[in-house]
């Protein structure tokens, strides 16, 4: 918490695995989230689509990295997981050293982006834009 007469301090994200072995905090701001419908994304997170953050590198301190693994999805593209859990953690290309896309479900309280988008859209599955007209229970 700031007091009178000092500056904001910058805004901080911490992000963890299920199992917590893999702990990091993003600092400064999150600019971009991309929701990618692609085949290999859905394997890669077991999901309908998957939710990155896309952050420069300097940005991420990992706490620990004792359990993570980086398996090469494709030539030049990482995807990391947990070692112990399987939670997915990020992903990264060669040629883009400085640039990571952290998973965005390990975000604790992950801010609305400045800039969301969908990318692979005409890999999706047909049925996924009807998600909103399913029925809906608040917990369980
Ligand atoms: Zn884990
Ligand atoms: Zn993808």
């Amino acid at each position: 918490m700031n007091t009178v007469g000092e500056p904001d301090a910058p805004p901080s994200y911490e992000g963890a695995c299920l199992c917590g072995a893999t702990h990091f905090e993003v600092a400064g701001s999150l600019s971009a989230v991309v929701l990618c419908h692609c085949t290999q994304c859905r394997r890669g997170n077991g999901g309908a689509f998957n939710v990155s953050v896309v952050v420069n590198t300097a940005q991420v301190i990992f706490r620990s990295l004792a359990t993570l693994k980086e398996y090469e999805s494709s030539p030049g593209k990482v995807r990391a997981f947990c070692g112990v859990c399987g939670s997915p953690i990020y992903s990264r290309r060669s040629e883009t050293p400085n640039t990571m896309r952290l998973r965005g479900g390990l975000i604790v309280d992950l801010p609305a982006p400045l800039g969301l988008r969908h990318i692979h859209r005409d890999s999706r599955w047909p049925w996924i834009d009807t998600i909103e007209s399913a029925p809906m229970t608040p917990e369980g």
